[in-house]
């Protein structure tokens, strides 16, 4: 299914300015169109009660107003979790993720079909790279859980760009997600509620510091040597440990804000107290939080998770000294909605 009309979602608020006026439009046209669209959450413009009849329909004949189509929803055994597979206009797939807990209503988006990166453990990285996503393809992934939770009087309460994709190696559709889902007039959820993680694509910490962006930001570390980190994230032969670490520093300096790391523990590969030392010297005086991901199984990688011993202890070493470190509730992994699980066919695996 492909269609030439442009995907709604694509578009900024300036962009239905041009438009209305172009159409010679009053401009209050395109400030009800975007409330229509990021705070009624319309999904059609016959639904646009505030704007006549015939420009309805001349932005219906304009405009794509769906382009996620829904594949496979499933719902985790305790019911918190709910992931659902869209297929796009090209039928590439991609996967988002809705996390029910207290009263945090959380999203997991994806910013690309697949992932270049090849990052061994992560089912994602093992289907390899598709396309890259738009900033509207990433902007509906939220608009269509914000729809669900609406007609049950909730809202989506923190976005976080850890799904399918590298969120930096799609800078600018996922920045300008970002922006339009964080617009004051529109969506309205505020930079603190989004977190963006990273494989490490240091230009792109550089850039995403030098542009004062306010969403957290988080760094996959997963290895305190550069050795063992090449061996899971090909990645680092070209942006190793040491200039890594340097760039988080100059964003913790430059922003203000603590950087979160990540770090999923795979049984007797990173999870030795020698790893653990080694985390603490490099992270000496930063600004930082560490979150334990004990590792999820996925298809094409051989690993098991850490026990539970070992995630203590790893933890222990770190909050001895003086690292906060938290270990991530491993959610959803029963519908492999877990962190690194998500991919086109996720076939069911044993938790
Ligand atoms: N591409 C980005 C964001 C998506 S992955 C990044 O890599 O940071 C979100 C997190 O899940 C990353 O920290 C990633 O390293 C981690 N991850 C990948 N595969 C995993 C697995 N099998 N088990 C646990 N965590 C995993
Ligand atoms: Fe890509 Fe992140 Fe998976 Fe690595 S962990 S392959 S960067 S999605």
């Amino acid at each position: 299914m492909t269609t030439d009309r442009p995907l709604i979602y694509d578009w900024d608020l300036a962009q239905f300015q041009a438009l209305m006026a172009d159409w010679g439009q009053p401009s209050y046209r395109a400030d009800q169109i975007w409330d229509d669209l990021y705070q009624q959450l319309w999904a059609s413009a016959e639904d646009f009660s505030t704007l006549p009849k015939d420009l309805r329909a001349r932005l219906d004949e304009h405009f794509s107003f769906v382009s996620l189509r829904l594949s496979k929803r499933l719902y985790s055994s305790d019911g918190q979790t709910e992931k659902r597979l869209h297929l796009l206009h090209d039928d590439q797939a991609i996967e988002t993720v809705l996390m029910r807990y207290d009263e945090r209503r959380t999203l997991c988006i994806s910013t690309q079909a697949g992932c270049a990166m090849g990052c061994t453990f992560c089912a994602t990285g093992q289907m390899g790279f598709r396309r890259n996503l738009s900033s509207g393809e990433i902007v509906e992934q939220v608009l269509v859980f914000a729809r669900l939770l609406a007609t049950e009087g909730q809202a989506v309460t923190n976005v976080v760009l850890m799904g399918m994709g590298e969120p930096f190696h799609n800078y600018e559709a996922s920045m300008a997600a970002l922006d339009r889902l964080g617009h004051a007039e529109g969506f309205n959820l505020g930079a603190r509620r989004f977190t963006v993680s990273t494989v490490g694509l240091i230009p792109a910490i550089q850039r995403f510091t030098a542009e004062q962006r306010k969403e957290g930001l988080a760094v996959s570390l997963h290895a305190a040597e550069d050795d063992l980190r090449a061996s899971m994230l090909p990645v680092n032969a070209r942006y190793p440990i040491a200039d890594l670490i340097q760039a988080c520093r100059e964003y913790t300096r430059q922003s203000g804000r603590r950087i979160t790391f990540e770090w999923a523990l795979i049984q007797g590969t990173n999870d030795t107290p020698e790893q653990a030392h080694k985390l603490v010297a490099l992270l000496a005086g930063m600004n930082c939080h560490v979150n334990l991901i004990p590792l999820n199984p996925t298809q094409g990688f051989a690993g098991d998770k850490s026990s539970r011993e070992r995630v203590a202890d790893f933890r222990a070493i770190l909050l001895e000294n003086g690292i906060s470190c938290t270990v991530r509730v491993r959610r959803g992994i029963d519908i492999q909605a877990g962190c690194g699980q998500l991919a086109e066919h996720s076939a069911p695996l044993q938790p």
